[in-house]
């Protein structure tokens, strides 16, 4: 298959069908960074030119009101939502440069935070109305604690509402495991951390009519690296839902659904391969790129010990200025080529290294 042309720029509208659709053709995902500042933005746009593939941003809650600013008071989410548009602008007036097509996505929103959600889809329907497509591509809720009858309801008004910018929603059937964002999942009952396929057909069948959105299914899926052996991974549930919902609603794709991995971080190659087998077009990775900024600086911060001591003084003379090794900018561009680095792994394990043209 001819690899899919692209624009540069964020991808919106119609052209993320297309792009998904594509993914499922051609079996492979895309990675979704959590950013929490520029510098991680453009790390993950450098990432998609090395990797000609389109990468995902996102901003999670306090991803969000870390890019606002955290000495600023988040009351009424004024924060997090002053940091996703930024977020979402500083994207938009670079990735041109970039010259790479993005995505840009607002990660778990649940029920307590739809006040942060609601803001930035005022900020979006404003910025829709000025320039013909949407601030994002596409947002999460994460209703997941609320009985399946809730969370679907309230994904199909807020789908109903986006939708009208031609805008993807993300829900999420089951519990992701794990720990992320304040949010601990660490002890949930076993059961819940699986999704089970008659709760993806009512997400089918109550969604699909309203708009376009995707699933984030939890096959035993966890936010957070730990030791092997916790949880098992059963990426079947993915092919189960699939073959579930394609015969109860005779679908004509053998895919008729988007999956989204959640904690990607720490899976093996394998399991990734065969999770994008089944249908996944997102996978979400936080934690191993966290690390892949933070590893290469804390490197720096020891080897260059004796030069980070003062402004003045180091091994060279008591009097030798120390400038250019404490400029942040030298240690950031180490965090950002970590980052970097990490994301076109990742966009190989995925299938999606070089598969696009733009
Ligand atoms: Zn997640």
């Amino acid at each position: 298959m001819a690899p899919l042309k692209l624009k540069p720029g964020v991808v919106t509208g119609d052209a993320l069908l297309e792009l998904f659709a594509y993914c499922k053709q051609v079996d492979c995902a895309l990675p979704s960074v959590n950013v929490i500042g520029s510098h991680g933005a453009n790390a993950a746009l450098a990432a998609a030119r090395e990797a000609q593939a389109p990468v995902i941003i996102q901003f999670s809650h306090t991803g969000s009101q870390f890019y606002g600013g955290k000495s600023l008071d988040n009351a009424a989410q004024k924060a997090s939502i002053a940091g996703s548009v930024a977020g979402a602008m500083h994207v938009r007036a670079v990735a041109a440069a970039y010259g790479v097509p993005v995505v840009l996505h607002t990660d778990h929103c649940a029920k307590k935070l739809l006040p942060w959600v609601d803001g930035v889809i005022e900020a979006g329907e404003a910025y829709f109305a000025k320039h013909g497509e949407p601030l994002f591509s596409s947002h999460m809720l994460d209703l997941s604690e609320e009985p399946i009858a809730d969370n679907l309801e309230i994904s199909r008004k807020y789908l109903a509402r986006i939708a009208k910018m031609k805008m993807t929603l993300e829900i999420e059937l089951g519990v992701t495991g794990g720990e992320e964002d304040g949010v601990d999942n660490s002890g949930v009952e076993h059961s819940k951390l699986y999704t089970s396929p008659e709760d993806v057909l009512l997400a089918y069948d109550t969604l699909g009519p309203v708009g376009s959105f995707t699933v984030a299914a939890s096959f035993g899926n966890t936010h957070g690296v730990y030791a092997a052996g916790n949880v098992k991974l059963k990426p079947s549930i993915l092919h189960d839902s699939q073959v579930f919902v394609k015969s109860a609603r005779k679908t004509t794709s053998d895919e008729p659904l988007s999956f989204v991995f959640h904690g990607g971080s720490g899976s093996t190659a394998e399991e990734i391969k065969e999770a994008v087998s089944y249908g996944v077009v997102k996978m979400n990775i936080d934690t191993d790129t966290q690390w892949a900024f933070t590893d290469p600086i804390k490197k720096y911060m020891d080897e260059k010990g004796a030069y980070l001591k003062s402004q003045l003084g180091n091994p060279e003379g008591p009097e030798k200025p120390n400038k250019k090794y404490i400029d942040p900018r030298v240690w950031l561009q180490l965090g950002e080529k970590g980052l970097t680095a990490r994301l076109v792994q990742a966009c190989k394990e995925l299938g999606s290294f070089g598969k696009f043209e733009f």
